[in-house]
């Protein structure tokens, strides 16, 4: 089956996010053979900057939007890129990352095309006959997942999970030869503006799409205990997370914590240091490639859900990881 998918091509601080290629190598499974994948690429000026990238990976056809308006983000005009967009393109579904704007944008487009919607997807599984997809969503914080389809006869709108389907890999040919074309986009009337943004100094990989995540938790004791963390997250390109137990001790700002009320992370590695394995944090990081826990509580559940565990203390654990890490780089 051939299928028309548009790709929301979302991008942070003027450069597209990972979780943009991932909806665009989801994008170009679902179009099929004679099928087309189209992007929208939004900003103040420097969008079409991003369009070979994106051709480069297969998209046929970028629609820009580049408008003043689009600046900083703001639902009201990223939703009249979208509709411009879907209004040009007419697509089977439209796919955007399960990010803050993505969850903020999703549901608006469906309910404004009559389309299905399918959220926080992190696998898709087509049919042998390639009749029906099925769209895997994990529910109940990662203890289930379900497999859901869309009934013909609408268009579907889906967000992805970031960090969990593959991205798109360049074509052979160096592109796919598409397009690039103006969308005809009118600035809305806004109701909100964003008069500064302040900065956390942290300048560290965000959570939801680094490889690898170093975490700690109450076990770790002080803010200053975190730094052999962040040493080795560093050793490794990755991000330090936190269980909401640290963060409550002051140790670490809320913008790391991770779990059921925190962030949700899918990472290659996960790195659980003096984290006990409440429900409530594995809830933001079970799904995980692969989980090593270091505790020194031999019975601490974290080791229930860990491929590999290690008991003894985090503060000598730690430093030998990093100079391991180090001295294999
Ligand atoms: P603890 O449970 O106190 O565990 C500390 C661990 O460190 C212990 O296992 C101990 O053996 C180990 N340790 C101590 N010293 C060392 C050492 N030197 N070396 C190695 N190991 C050591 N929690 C979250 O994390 N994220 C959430 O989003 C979240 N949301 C919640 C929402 C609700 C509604 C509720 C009720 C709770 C929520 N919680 C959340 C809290 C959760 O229930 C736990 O209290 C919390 O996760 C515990 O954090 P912790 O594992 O760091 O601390």
């Amino acid at each position: 089956m051939s299928r028309t998918i548009l790709v929301y091509a979302e991008r942070r601080d003027g450069s597209l996010r990972r979780v943009a290629f991932e909806a665009l190598g989801a994008a170009r499974r679902l179009a099929g053979d004679g099928g087309s994948v189209h992007a929208v690429l939004a900003g103040d000026g420097s969008a079409a900057e991003d369009a070979a990238a994106l051709q480069a990976r297969g998209a046929d056809v970028v629609h820009i939007a580049d408008d003043p308006s689009l600046k900083d983000y703001a639902p009201e005009a990223y939703l009249a890129v979208l509709r411009a967009a879907m209004d040009a393109v007419g697509p089977d579904a439209l796919l955007l990352g399960h990010t803050a704007a993505g969850r903020e944008l999703a549901p608006r487009v469906a309910a404004a095309y009559g389309a299905g919607h399918i959220a926080d997807v992190t696998a898709i599984e087509p049919s042998p006959d390639g009749a029906d997809v099925g769209f895997i969503r994990p529910l109940y914080a990662g203890k289930a997942f379900e497999r859901r389809s869309f009934l013909p006869g609408h268009p579907w709108v889906v967000t992805v999970r970031p960090n969990n389907l593959p991205p798109a890999e360049p074509l052979d040919a160096g592109g796919s030869g598409g397009s690039v074309q103006a969308l005809p986009y009118a600035p809305p009337p806004l109701w909100t503006a964003v008069r500064g943004v302040l900065r956390r100094a942290s300048g560290q990989l965000d959570l939801a799409e680094a490889d690898v995540v170093v975490s700690g938790g109450r076990g770790v004791r002080s803010a200053a205990g975190f730094e052999p963390l962040h040493a080795l997250a560093a050793a490794f390109g990755g991000a330090v997370g936190a269980s909401r137990a640290a963060c409550d001790a002051g140790y670490c700002d809320y913008a790391l914590q991770i779990g059921q009320t925190g962030k949700v992370v899918t990472p290659q590695l996960y790195i659980a240091c003096g984290i006990s394995g409440a429900i409530q944090h594995l809830a933001g990081m079970s799904q995980s490639r692969t989980i090593v826990a270091i505790n020194k509580d031999p019975d601490a559940p974290i080791f229930s859900i860990a491929d590999y565990g290690i008991v003894g203390d985090l503060f000598e654990i730690v430093p030998l990881l990093t100079s391991e890490v180090l001295r294999t780089n």
